[in-house]
């Protein structure tokens, strides 16, 4: 069925779902999926019952960075979520044919994300993680403001360009009343995978001076990393390993516990 437009859709009850925590970004391209994929696999890893949901409509790449691209399943209305890496996941991707683009306008493309949140058979969650689709436009506010997560990380590289845009989502979160919980900065610091020379591609501390000016928690720096990028590409998230990428995402992610 095609989604439902959000002016039929009644304010949904999403108390199963634990609590909401959207990972959010000012541009794309940054690692918000990577960083989200990572977060919720860490979380379930530590025990948690946690959920993730893939809210970019239009480059949804949740299931490659799992590994989990088989067509989800449902009955009656109802979708089943796919289970991989110990957490349960829905995206687009496992919903449509992978050859066929989405072209939905925005209220569509909203719509189509509530759906899979109320009609996704979640179970009893502890988290849900929202890997949100990049930007601040009207499918992001429209979002924020039905699902109100009880609070939102921004992910932005140390760059002047993608700061500049972190800081119009923290501004978006807080006009719509959402605690941003904190700023984790992605691809700090490339670490050379031949000599292990470390190079400040994007710029150096960015994020660190923009949570302390905005006063927001800063959750970490993860190194752009030949690895990192790897395990994206193969559907084995980073937390699994020992590396300095792995360390951070962990450490953010037991921040988020707290
Ligand atoms: P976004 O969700 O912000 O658009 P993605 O998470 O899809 O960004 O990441 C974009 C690309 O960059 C992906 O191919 C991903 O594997 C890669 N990537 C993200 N973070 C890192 C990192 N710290 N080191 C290496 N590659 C990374």
């Amino acid at each position: 069925a095609p989604p439902r437009q959000p002016h039929e859709q009644p304010a949904p009850d999403l108390s199963h779902l634990g609590r909401i925590v959207a990972v959010a970004s000012g541009k794309g391209g940054v690692g918000k999926s990577t960083v989200a994929a990572n977060l919720a696999v860490a979380l379930a890893q530590s025990g948690l019952r946690v959920g993730l949901l893939d809210c970019d409509i239009y480059g949804p790449s949740v299931p490659t960075l799992l590994g989990a691209k088989a067509r989800a399943s449902g009955q009656q209305g109802r979708i089943e979520p796919l289970e991989a890496h110990g957490l349960k996941l829905l995206s687009i991707a496992n919903l449509t044919p992978p050859d066929q683009a989405v072209i939905w306008r925005g209220p569509m493309a909203a719509a189509a994300m509530m759906q899979m949140l109320t009609d996704g058979d979640w179970g009893t969650l502890d988290v849900m993680i929202l890997d949100m689709p990049p930007g601040t436009g009207d499918i992001q506010l429209s979002l924020a403001q039905k699902v109100k997560p009880a609070g939102a990380v921004i992910v932005s590289t140390p760059q002047d360009l993608a700061l500049i845009d972190a800081e119009k989502a923290i501004a978006m979160f807080a006009k719509v009343d959402v605690p941003v919980l904190g700023l984790i900065e992605n691809m700090s610091t490339f670490v050379c995978p031949h000599c292990g020379e470390r190079s400040d591609i994007f710029g150096h501390g960015g994020a660190k001076e923009t949570s302390a000016a905005r006063r927001i928690p800063f959750l970490g720096a993860v190194p752009l990393t030949m690895a990192l990028r790897a395990a994206s590409d193969a559907g084995t998230p980073a937390v699994y390993s020992d590396g300095e990428a792995g360390d951070a995402l962990r450490q953010a992610a037991a921040a988020l516990r707290e």
